[in-house]
């Protein structure tokens, strides 16, 4: 079916509005991309694109150039506190089932080769405008699609569609990030997961000895404290846990802190109106936990640009992509609920392997839809 051409405007040049303009004007639409920011943010040290986002990215033309400046994990360890290993999972086993690797890249990679993705096809991102509710009415007017991309906690766009009625949920934890090295002569590609009780640091191991961390523990929601209070309470919390957590903090690059009091919002009954559609974070903001947001995002992008290929008429359009995401993007949902209760409640739950799943539940879960 041919096309019909859609003026597109995109609020958000994260990670799922990036995606979705370069999807979207590789098919000929037309995409105008909004960003409150002055550049591109590079919140949160890294990602692991898991294969469902490595068959996104080959979508993009950018499968080649990802792997390039990432790792590829081949194991999943999961240790307690004191170092004993509690759990393995073979993450190449689970690659291979899907067809697609697994990429572990720094969130700075990411978004530059998004950016070079998107400018290479003549596109440019409107920085320093932070979008209002009033501009939603007035883009809807302009446009034949306004896509929120802006992201979990204060998404303009939800805001229009939902007024006051959602509110982000916080599940009682602080994700602490950054970027370190490993020490030299340890050749590493296993992500590890230090798991003591109500509290977590995980290592991904991206290139080159660049890793991205994350620390996190109990903690009531309060302000944000500066980057000093999270390197000081970092090293205090985990001073006594095994090396690779010491090599961590030793080497981290302390600009590269940051702590989120992370919040997720519950599955929600729709995610458009009319013309106005919200996709992401800003309609299924899933905790850390899950390992999955911006794996997600990146789906949304390839489904919504493959339905409004399929169908001409915007509105079936719409209820297809709400329909064919919500139950996987739930799914997403509910896993980093569970994963960050076993970790992060009053009570936790003993520890339990990293994943109760078989290589092939995940792989069908993961590739569900992308075909
Ligand atoms: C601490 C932390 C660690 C994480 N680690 C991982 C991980 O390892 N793996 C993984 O898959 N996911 C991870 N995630 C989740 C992942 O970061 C998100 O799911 C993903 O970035 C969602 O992308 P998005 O484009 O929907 O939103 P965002 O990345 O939040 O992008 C939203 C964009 O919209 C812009 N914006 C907001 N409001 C406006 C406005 N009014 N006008 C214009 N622009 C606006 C913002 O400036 C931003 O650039 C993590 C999240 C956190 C908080």
């Amino acid at each position: 079916m041919m096309t019909i051409t859609k003026k597109i405007a995109i609020v958000g040049a994260g990670v799922a509005g990036m995606a979705l303009a370069i999807l979207a004007t590789k098919q000929g639409h037309q995409v105008s991309l909004f960003e409150r920011g002055s550049n591109l943010s590079s919140l949160g040290g890294g990602v692991t694109l898991w294969p469902n986002a490595m068959f996104v990215m080959q979508k993009m033309g950018l499968d080649k150039k990802v792997m390039q400046v990432g790792g590829t994990p081949c194991m999943m360890r999961q240790f307690d506190q004191h170092g004993l290993l509690q759990a393995e999972f073979d993450i190449l086993t689970v690659n291979s089932l899907c067809g697609f690797p697994s990429v572990a890249v720094l969130r700075r990679e990411l978004m530059s080769l998004l950016a070079g993705a998107l400018e290479s096809l003549g596109r440019e991102i409107t920085f320093n405008c932070a979008i209002t509710a009033a501009d939603v009415m007035t883009l809807g007017q302009e446009f034949d699609l306004v896509v929120g991309a802006d992201g979990r906690m204060n998404s303009v766009i939800r805001h229009a569609l939902y007024a006051e009625n959602v509110t982000p949920r916080y599940h009682g934890f602080v994700n602490v990030i950054g970027v370190g090295r490993q020490r030299k002569g340890i050749l590493n590609k296993a992500i590890d997961d230090f798991r003591g009780q109500g509290e977590r640091f995980g290592i991904v191991p991206v290139n080159d000895g660049w890793c991205y961390w994350a620390g996190a523990w109990n903690a009531p929601a309060a302000n944000d404290h500066p980057r000093a209070y999270w390197c000081d309470e970092l090293h205090r919390r985990f001073r006594d846990w095994p090396d690779p957590v010491q090599d961590m903090l030793l080497s981290c690059d302390s600009a590269s802190v940051s702590g989120v009091f992370v919040h997720d919002i519950d599955p929600l009954p729709f995610w458009h109106q009319g013309n106005v559609l919200m996709i992401g974070d800003a309609a299924h903001a899933s905790l850390p936990t899950s390992g999955q947001g911006a794996c997600q995002a990146l789906e949304d992008a390839w489904h919504l640009t493959r339905l409004l290929k399929e169908s001409d008429d915007l509105e079936s359009a719409l209820q297809g992509f709400y329909q064919q995401r919500q139950s996987k993007t739930s799914a997403a949902q509910w896993v980093g609920r569970q994963v960050a209760k076993k970790v992060f409640s009053e009570q936790p739950e003993p520890l339990l392997p990293a994943s109760t799943l078989s290589a092939a539940e995940l792989s069908r879960f993961w590739m569900q839809g992308l075909t």
